[in-house]
């Protein structure tokens, strides 16, 4: 599990309802955090699937930790994988590629 800035931060991403299984659905969910790019985004609740990203947190105003959107695509690169084209490794679709980076 990921460190989070506060225990706001850390309920929100791991937000549940029992009523609603997407959290785009569910009026309570603010927080969207992607674990394989480290990116933290406000749900929009418009009926869609929008989300705007934060660097702060709205409760401790702390500053999030970077983006690895960027790496992410680098390192697939690295590897001579196309992630529109190709399969993802296993791996490159949660946080475990940073994991595997940090052990290098
Ligand atoms: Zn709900
Ligand atoms: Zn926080």
């Amino acid at each position: 599990m990921t460190d989070h800035c506060c225990e706001a931060m850390t309920g929100q991403v791991n937000w549940h309802c029992d009523q609603h299984d997407d959290p785009f659905a569910c009026p309570d969910a603010l927080i969207r955090f992607s674990t394989k790019f480290q990116e933290y985004g406000l749900i929009i609740h418009d009926g869609g699937t929008s989300i705007i990203g934060i660097d702060f947190c709205p409760w401790c105003g702390r500053r999030l930790p970077e983006s690895q959107r960027d790496r992410w695509f680098d390192e697939l690169e690295r590897r001579g994988i196309d992630p529109w084209e190709d399969q993802l490794p296993a791996e490159f679709q949660d946080a475990s590629w940073l994991a595997s980076l940090r052990q290098e």
